[in-house]
């Protein structure tokens, strides 16, 4: 009797989850066609036309699941913000995503157009196009759509209008105030976004953040950010002989411009890679607790250094993620003269170097900025930031022209926060699985100027998979992180906080 029981058991638990896989994969499906209607709508964020067009067509579909929506004006693109009704006594989660996508260079793709989605299959060392009715039947997880914007950034959008659905089917009440803002500038830093949160404050006020942006960590685990780190440049040119000069005239005698530059970039790191400018790594510090979230991402040495084919990485952390908790000093780019087949006998008039910052809370653009440039004058150059004139190159021997970028500051929300602990725990719980938790990614989402200005939690909850090659031709979505994706939302918002 007991056995029967049990087994009944078994079968009505076994049920209940495969009419679950039925009703995801049913979503799925509908997801896909979503994906290819919203992506044929050409996204260039450089293009105003395909930017509106986007703008009508997510009103539309918005709306048809019951939110209220509004075109944000801004002094760049418009933003697009939908709300579901609220109620006083629920917390708001405020979601960003964005809509607009990195232009296409359709020669590149393996695609005759890249908004028209295709739908490939995984074949050995290569992909294989399939028909979309193939799908109809039952979804392999392992297939993919192949169009622009498909994870960078339709993707997730489609994925929580699916989960909305499926929430209404379900007749689940979301124990939460649902905001949706939608950028169309990310491709383009988002330029006009801190001034819009400003004059917006009120309609984006929420208790927290939801970034659905980006990939999973590389081990395809669920994945939850805490911040990004910000950037900033600097461009440094020496200059020699006001013109290039023949080297057999004048070598030896002419101070050239490339050793200037290459000495002084010399004095500002060690072998080991750790910059040597005083102040430059001040106020950071990584307690026991930040150590044990560093160590606990499962990534490989090994796999990183094969993949970079390096034989030692550089030492400013005894880890990778440990390493991306500091600011960066990188040369982007060095010039002087021309080189390979094009290389001249001379003495060239000078030498450049592009440097990029990535920033830490701890280490403010401007503050390292300035002390870079200390640094340089300490090494005996006069620093300009414009191109010095006759008079000037006769008055000093080391000359320096700097020019500075802008600054887009790093975030970074505190490990212990009570909605970063509800997020982890309702991934962990939703999909069984342990969450890799990133401190601070080493790449730079142009949205802290934003979250700077809302002070509320921010986190960034990934959707898509590692290997989408966004930004790049060929991008694309795995059908499976459409399955995830629709998984994690349905977790949070059905999720009530404790
Ligand atoms: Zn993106």
């Amino acid at each position: 009797m007991k056995k029967i029981f049990l087994l009944a058991l078994c079968l009505a638990a076994f049920s209940a989850s495969s009419q679950e896989d039925a009703q995801l994969k049913r979503q799925v499906r509908q997801a896909i066609n979503e994906i290819r209607s919203f992506v044929k709508i050409p996204n260039d964020a450089l293009d105003h036309a395909d930017i509106n067009r986007n703008l009508t067509w997510l009103e539309k579909t918005f709306n048809a699941r019951g939110f209220n929506s509004s075109i944000l004006a801004t002094e760049g693109e418009s933003l697009f913000f939908a709300s579901l009704p609220m109620v006083d006594s629920k917390p708001t989660i405020l979601f960003y995503m964005h809509l607009d996508g990195q232009s296409v260079d359709p020669s590149k793709w393996n695609q005759p157009d890249p908004y028209e989605v295709v739908l490939k299959s995984p074949e050995v060392d290569n992909w294989k196009n399939q028909a979309f009715e193939d799908l109809n039947e039952d979804i392999d997880y392992d297939w993919r759509l192949f169009g622009r914007s498909t994870s960078d950034d339709k993707g997730p959008i489609v994925m929580f209008l699916n989960t909305i659905d499926l929430l209404n089917e379900n007749e689940v009440e979301i124990p939460f105030n649902i905001k949706v803002i939608l950028d169309s500038e990310e491709e383009r830093s988002s330029k006009p976004l801190p001034k819009a949160v400003k004059t917006y404050r009120e309609l984006l006020e929420a208790d927290f953040l939801v970034i659905n942006d980006g990939p999973v960590h590389v081990s395809g685990k669920p994945t939850i950010i805490y911040g990004c780190r910000g950037i900033t440049t600097l461009s440094l040119t020496t200059h020699g002989p006001v013109k290039p000069q023949h080297s057999g005239h004048y070598g030896n005698y002419a101070p050239n411009p490339g050793f200037q530059l290459a000495q002084v970039l010399a004095t500002m790191k060690d072998a080991d890679g750790r910059v040597r400018i005083e102040g430059y790594y001040d106020g950071i510090t990584l307690d026991e607790n930040a150590m044990s979230v560093l160590k606990s991402v499962p990534d490989d040495a090994t796999t990183i250094n094969t993949n970079l084919a390096i034989k030692t990485p550089e030492k400013v952390g005894t880890f990778y993620q440990e390493a991306l908790q500091y600011p960066s000093l990188n040369i982007r780019g060095l010039g002087s003269g021309w080189i390979g087949d094009q290389a001249r006998t001379i003495v060239p008039e000078s030498a450049t170097a592009e440097l990029d910052l990535r920033l830490v809370p701890e280490s403010d653009g401007r503050k390292l900025k300035d002390l870079v440039k200390t640094h340089i004058k300490k090494q005996g150059f006069h620093i300009m930031d414009t191109v010095p004139t006759r008079a000037q190159r006769m008055a000093h021997d080391k000359i320096m022209t700097i020019t500075e970028g802008n600054v887009t500051d790093a975030f970074r929300t505190d490990l212990t926060n009570p909605y970063g602990d509800f997020l982890v725990n309702t991934l962990k719980t939703t999909l069984n699985e342990d969450v890799v938790q990133i401190r601070i990614m080493g790449g730079t989402v142009p949205i802290s100027p934003f979250i700077n200005e809302l002070k509320i939690p921010a986190f960034i909850v990934p959707m898509v998979n590692p290997d989408n090659n966004q930004h790049s031709p060929n991008e694309n979505l795995r059908i499976g992180q459409i399955a995830y994706g629709i998984r994690v939302f349905y977790g949070l918002l059905s999720t009530k906080m404790q």
